[in-house]
């Protein structure tokens, strides 16, 4: 995850390797080209290369090394070596955001969240001495912390359900296809690795495939499933659901419910209805990581009929940009519980703003 958005602000900021690691790594390079120069060519003029290469100058090194230093730097230091005047004005700062800008875009972070970090660093920066030593630290700090004001730091699932006294439901949301079926029994599986007892519901009625999927996984996992027929009323199955756990003392009632937009007024009826009856603790929205934007248009959808509190993002294995990640809490404040982060009931992880800097080389 981030490995798009890890490089590029990498390169944004410019590299330090030391200039022994360069003139090793300029020097391998310059041999390596050479031979294999010399497999092409014939015996007299693999004569002629040597020659030419005894005369390989330290000076060819040395200007090769500070090409690429140049190259290196980074569009920051760039930038920041033109500054002329004593205080960092309105415009350099957006002549320093108009790469940032680029960057983040390309990463997947919505535009939302791109004016917001550029309004943080317009604050931030304007009126800083220009020509001090360390600015570029103070930039580089500077955007580090704009980024980390648009994360939110995830609340403890596990110990919400432990506080709670009698069984502790959630209703999953989320589009099929997404990852919705495994995630929830990604979850089944945290809850019965803390000792946390649970159930399954089949309430995605909608679908035949949904009911034998949660099944398997139900199987698998070795947990009650409460399912009905293809069809039937969603909340009837949630209720015998909730009815089963609290006779059996079961501390979370996971609800798989159907995987369509709740943009039909029909289909918002029906989930009303089940709120209203089963009343949940939580309502997660299950998304694709590499939705990118899309996710966030489902999220609003999803939260202006029917209110959610949380979003699980699923498939943040293969999302090589990770701006979805670091845009959608703050463009819709519900904050992230869980990555998935592969196929397997382990590979899920909980969201941690911390982790996500340091991923991103920003902690
Ligand atoms: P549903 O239709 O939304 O219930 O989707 P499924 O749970 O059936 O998942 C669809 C596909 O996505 C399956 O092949 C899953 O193995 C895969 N999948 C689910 N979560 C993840 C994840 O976090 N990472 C990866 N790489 N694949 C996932």
């Amino acid at each position: 995850m981030f490995k798009l958005l890890k490089d590029k602000l990498k390169s944004f900021f410019g590299k330090s390797e030391t200039k022994e690691k360069k003139t090793e790594s300029v020097k391998k390079k310059s041999v390596k080209e050479k031979k294999t120069k010399k497999k092409e060519k014939n015996v007299k003029e693999i004569r002629k290369i040597e020659s030419l290469e005894a005369e390989v100058s330290n000076e060819e090194i040395e200007s090769e090394i500070k090409e690429e230093q140049i190259e290196k730097k980074g569009f920051l230091s760039k930038i920041v070596s033109k500054f002329t005047n004593t205080k960092i004005t309105k415009e350099q700062v957006e002549q320093i955001f108009e790469e940032l800008e680029i960057v983040l875009l390309e990463s997947n972070v919505a535009l939302e969240v791109v004016d917001k970090i550029k309004s943080n660093l317009i604050e931030d920066l304007i009126g800083q001495e220009a020509k001090s030593k360390d600015i570029k630290n103070k930039i580089i700090e500077s955007i580090k912390k704009a980024i980390s004001d648009v994360l939110i730091d995830s609340p403890d699932l596990i110990k919400e359900i432990k506080d709670k006294e009698g069984t502790y439901t959630i209703l999953f949301f989320g589009i099929n296809g997404t990852g919705k079926t495994t995630t929830i029994a990604k979850i089944a599986n945290l809850l019965k690795k803390n000792n946390i007892s649970c159930v399954l519901a089949a309430a995605d009625t909608f679908r035949a495939a949904a009911i034998e999927q949660l099944e398997i996984h139900a199987n698998n996992l070795k947990i009650p499933i409460i399912k009905s027929q293809y069809s039937t009323d969603p909340t009837s199955v949630a209720f015998d659901a909730k009815v089963y756990s609290e006779k059996n003392k079961i501390k979370c009632l996971l609800i798989d419910t159907a995987g369509r937009m709740y943009t039909k007024d029909n289909l918002i009826k029906q989930m009303e209805k089940l709120i209203r009856v089963i009343k949940p603790d939580k309502k997660i929205f299950i998304g694709e990581s590499t939705a990118g934007n899309d996710i966030i248009d489902q999220i609003k959808t999803f939260n202006e009929a029917l209110g959610i509190d949380g979003i699980i993002l699923s498939k943040s294995d293969i999302d090589e940009k990770g701006g979805t990640a670091l845009s959608v809490s703050y463009i819709t404040s519900k904050p992230i519980y869980f990555l998935g982060i592969g196929q397997k009931y382990e590979d899920l992880k909980q969201f941690n703003k911390k982790e996500i800097l340091e991923s991103l080389g920003l902690d």
